[in-house]
């Protein structure tokens, strides 16, 4: 782990899950600037200067904005450009800004409607790690010990903010790694994106069914580990659909021709497509499951 960039006040906009445990762990890294948290609902962030987790609470995006060195958007997706529009005439011009988005194409066209172009002080970023539940009591300082954190700096991002972004991360206990908002999209529609949809998806179509009372009663432990995450944020979730519409839609019809696939496979009483599919899937698996951090 490295040493925090040195920063005498940090902004965290959004102090949830993510911003919660943002700030807890840049504490554990020996943080030494004041962390200000600001948001809509002061009850939500009082709450977070009584667990110790933000110094200051704010409503006042605009005057925190002007005192802030470093910032980090932590609100849902689609909640970004309208945060950006009310803070952008605040900012200092040496201000680092940064945002932890699940998606990142919609977070640079964001700041380019805004600014009108991406400020070099701008770096997108996404850690890959969360759980199902939000709200900053669901926080904790090791979130994103040894996850990747993936930034997508665009031609316009000045190597010194990117540097301070990494440094920030770093400092949290995570791999920092680079790529396209393009490339982030696509790999996250297919790794995040879709299983959050399938996952929501069986669990309404179950729910909806008349025998569904048996069907919940009989459900083992299979059946908790695939639809834990359909206990994530709906709002949350409709926001990174429609953010990453265009990916997630080819991920999607994607998986719907397999899914045909397997449903002539299972009609037809195709033994050897079942195995070889099924062997398949394990093999990545274990392979995947070895080698996750
Ligand atoms: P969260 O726990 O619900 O926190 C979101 C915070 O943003 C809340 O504290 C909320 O506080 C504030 N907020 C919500 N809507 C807002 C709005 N319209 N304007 C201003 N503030 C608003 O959610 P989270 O899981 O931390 O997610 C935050 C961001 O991290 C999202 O962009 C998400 O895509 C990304 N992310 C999430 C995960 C995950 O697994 N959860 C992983 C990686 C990245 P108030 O209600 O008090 O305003």
């Amino acid at each position: 782990m490295t040493a925090p960039p040195p920063l005498a006040r940090l902004l965290i906009v959004g102090v949830g899950l993510i911003g919660g445990s943002l700030a807890r762990a840049l504490r554990r890294a020996g943080f030494a600037g004041e962390i200000i948290g600001c948001g809509r609902s002061l009850t939500h962030l009082e709450r977070a200067v009584e667990l110790g987790v933000i110094d200051q609470a704010t409503t006042d995006l605009a005057a925190a904005a002007a005192e802030a060195d470093g910032i980090v958007l932590c609100v849902p997706v689609l909640a970004i450009e309208a945060v950006l529009r009310e803070l952008a005439p605040h900012l200092r011009h040496d201000a680092i800004i940064t945002d932890v988005g699940s998606t990142k194409g919609s977070v640079v066209a964001a700041a380019r409607a805004v600014f009108g172009t991406l400020p070099a002080n701008f770096v997108p970023g996404h850690p890959i790690a969360g759980t199902e539940r939000n709200g900053v009591e669901a926080s904790f300082a090791e979130l994103f010990d040894g996850r990747r954190v993936i930034l997508t700096p665009e031609p316009e991002t000045g190597g010194a903010a990117l540097e301070r972004v990494r440094e920030l991360w770093q400092a949290c206990g995570a791999d920092v790694v680079e790529m396209s908002a393009e490339h982030h999209d696509q790999v996250l529609a297919e790794t995040s994106h879709l299983p959050h949809v399938l996952a929501y998806t069986l669990v309404d179509n179950l729910a909806r069914k008349a025998e569904r009372r048996e069907i919940f009663r009989y459900a083992a432990g299979g059946f908790r580990d695939f639809t834990r995450i359909a206990s994530s944020d709906p709002a949350m979730w409709r926001d990174i659909c429609l953010a990453n519409r265009a990916a997630l839609g080819e991920a999607l019809r994607d998986f719907r021709a397999d899914l045909d696939r397997i449903i002539t496979a299972v009609e037809q009483g195709d033994e050897s497509t079942l195995i070889d599919r099924f062997s398949r899937a394990k093999t990545a698996r274990d392979r995947f499951t070895r080698e996750e951090p």
